[in-house]
């Protein structure tokens, strides 16, 4: 008879694995490290199960090479939320549990314990001198009232309505009860403004995300665990941590979609958030301007309390939406006179414009006019885009790149057609226009080293610039102030995307990016570019608001039966030859199909069907239950190791999918 551990590996195997413990390892329990030796390799691993008095007979188990920790360094909590994530996701324990803790951590490193007590005051009220509004005010007091229980509030507040400052406040009341609070935003951008707004006397902010070093990440996690910490700010992976005394959860920007992991374990940090909330009986949260069509519904089904803040700080007015009309134009024309001299206005009077444009690069498509050669990716088969600024065709998709110095790969030719426009290519129209202005056009070139985006963002609340040409990136959550219009460059693509999420993550997109105008004292000014000003979700969202647009469109996924009125899971395989991956899926389909509670789709190529060099097809597994679907995916998981040739797939589960390719 012997005690056995059952170990989780950080690798994509679905299984744990048992390992013998040795008699003097005494101390073993779940939740702590342990490094065992993997095939001929030495791992760390976590401890997930202890089972005592095991009957090996059949096969000699190896023993746990090491200890690592004499305590559990994953308590209980954590471990059982790595557990529930693991099966709501069907994703592998030991990736969880990777992409869960710091990589430290998971190289079983330890701490000294000399975190330093940076100690906790007590009665730290904060005396602000700003007098709330009443929406602020009645938001606080009907959060407020569930400040010891679950519950799960929309803060569905216009852009510049003042959320913050609910949160700030909320935040207080639970530091006031001695407990820590966690807020999760969608991208690391976003954390320094926040970590000024919270930083007020003696308040212990720390913040959790990737760009600190693996060892500032660990000291962080440790005094967070600590408790030493009041407030956490970090990006999705932080709903993992370890925080002891949590009294509340604010997931900012909840409708983004960058809260949800697209690589290894797909969890969505919102709604893990949200289990964790209810697990401890503490308030979530969720704050937006755009909520998501799911948190909508659940409005609707009365499980969240819809709080709605719908006037700016000032009552400064929304801005004002302009459509230009860019169907009947010369083709040369790529900036509409009314926008040029819209920009010239702001200028004359000391604001700024944001020039917001979906693309990065130059050109999308180019093209030899003499040979008719288009550069493509050979693992993608897709067109590469061209970067003028580094003389190279990139692939947006794989990012490999080629040198390209305008003359034709093929047969030399300077004669090259540049189809469509990027940021580069825009920023190339606008210095041509304001040569005497100041323009910055804002991408990963110039915000990849580790504090450069701070600077550029406070460059920008300064004034330094008087033209901000950007992607994304600046569509979020951001303040600042002295910008008064924004010109959205080209959004047509995304009108017509056969993706289930793209038209709503355009209105999302075209709200928030309109909110960063007018934030200041100054009324703001939006100007939309489009050759579909008839569109009628445009004209929805225009005339109506993102409120009644949405309306709309649950109603219309209710009639179609789709998403979020229905669940989803999809089971990805990717394959270097296109049948094996649709045998394999086909075969997990006849596993299913008898199963006559879920609907089956596919298989069928994704939107991206090769990439990388390896064929990607979906199977998308449909039902009204969220625990139907779950039982039908955990059921087929063991089987899917006899399917012939399933060695040669890289298949991964896709639940409550946002964006999938
Ligand atoms: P949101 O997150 O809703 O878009 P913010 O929280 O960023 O809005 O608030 C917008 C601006 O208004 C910030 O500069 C903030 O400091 C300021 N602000 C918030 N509440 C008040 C208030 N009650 N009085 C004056 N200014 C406020
Ligand atoms: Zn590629
Ligand atoms: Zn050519």
């Amino acid at each position: 008879m012997k005690n056995i551990a059952q170990i989780a590996i950080i690798k994509p195997l679905h299984n744990l694995f048992d390992y013998e413990i040795p008699a003097n390892m005494t101390n073993i329990k779940p939740g702590c490290r342990v490094c065992v030796e993997f095939g001929k390799k030495k791992v760390f691993g976590f401890v997930i199960n202890i089972i005592e008095n095991y009957n090996a007979t059949n096969y000699r188990l190896k023993e746990i090479v090491e200890l690592v920790d004499e305590e559990p360094i994953i308590d209980k909590e954590t471990l059982n939320l790595f557990i529930w994530v693991s099966n709501y996701y069907h994703a592998p324990l030991g990736q969880v549990i990777g992409v869960g803790t710091p990589s430290f951590f998971r190289l079983g490193k330890k701490l000294n314990g000399d975190s330093s007590n940076v100690q906790r005051i007590d009665n730290n009220t904060i005396s602000n001198n700003i007098s709330l509004t009443k929406e602020q005010n009645d938001a606080i007091k009907t959060i407020e009232k569930s400040i010891n229980n679950y519950k799960c509030f929309l803060l569905d507040g216009v852009t510049g309505s003042g959320k913050t400052e609910v949160y700030k406040n909320i935040q207080n009341k639970v530091y006031i009860k001695g407990s820590q609070t966690l807020i999760i935003v969608p991208e690391k951008n976003l954390i320094p403004e926040l970590l000024e707004y919270f930083k007020v006397k003696n308040m212990r902010v720390a913040e959790y995300h990737s760009s600190l070093t693996p060892k500032k990440r660990f000291i962080n996690w440790d005094l967070i665990q600590n408790c030493m910490i009041d407030i956490v700010i970090g990006t999705r992976s932080s709903v993992f941590l370890k925080i002891p005394k949590l009294g509340l959860i604010i997931v900012d920007e909840e409708h983004d979609p960058s809260f949800k992991n697209n690589t290894e374990a797909r969890y969505n940090a919102r709604d893990i958030a949200i289990f964790r909330a209810k697990n401890k009986n503490i308030p979530v949260i969720l704050g937006s301007a755009t909520p998501s069509s799911e948190t909508i519904l659940n409005i609707t089904k009365k499980k969240y309390t819809h709080i709605k803040m719908r006037n700016r700080i000032n009552n400064q007015s929304l801005p004002d939406l302009k459509v230009i009309n860019m169907s009947n134009r010369k083709k040369n024309i790529i900036i509409a006179e009314e926008v040029i001299s819209a920009i010239e206005n702001r200028i004359e009077n000391k604001e700024q414009t944001l020039v917001f444009l979906n693309r990065r690069g130059y050109s999308p498509v180019i093209t030899c006019r003499d040979c008719s050669w288009v550069p493509q990716c050979k693992e993608c088969n897709l067109n590469m885009t061209f970067h003028k600024n580094k003389d190279l065709l990139m692939c947006h998709h794989c990012g490999r790149i080629k040198k390209f110095y305008n003359n034709c790969l093929s047969c030399n030719s300077n004669d090259i057609a540049y189809i469509g426009e990027g940021t580069e290519k825009i920023e190339e129209i606008i210095k041509d226009k304001f040569v005497n202005s100041n323009i910055i056009r804002i991408d990963s070139d110039n915000t990849r080293k580790k504090g450069q985006t701070e600077k550029v963002f406070n460059d920008i609340r300064n004034n330094k610039y008087d033209i901000i040409i950007g992607t994304q990136m600046l569509s979020k959550g951001h303040n600042f102030p002295n910008i008064t219009l924004v010109v959205i460059m080209n959004i047509d693509q995304s009108l017509f995307s056969p993706r289930l999420k793209a038209i709503e993550q355009l209105a999302q997109q075209l709200i928030q990016v309109s909110g960063r105008s007018g934030r200041g004292r100054k009324k703001g000014e939006v100007i939309l570019q489009t050759s579909f000003p008839d569109n009628e979700d445009l004209n929805c969202l225009i005339n109506h608001g993102y409120e009644k647009w949405m309306e709309k469109l649950l109603l219309l996924r209710s009639n179609l039966g789709l998403p979020p009125h229905r669940h989803w899971g999809i089971v990805q395989a990717k394959a270097r030859k296109y049948l094996d991956a649709e045998n394999f899926l086909d075969n997990i389909k006849n596993l299913i199909s008898k199963n006559k509670e879920v609907k089956i789709f596919g298989p069928m190529p994704s939107a991206m069907q090769k990439k990388a060099n390896l064929y990607n097809l979906n199977l998308i597994i449909q039902s009204k239950s969220k625990a139907k679907l779950n039982n039908v995916i955990k059921d087929c998981i063991p089987c899917i190791k006899d399917i012939p040739y399933s060695n040669k797939i890289r298949w991964t589960i896709d639940i409550d999918p946002i964006d999938y390719d």
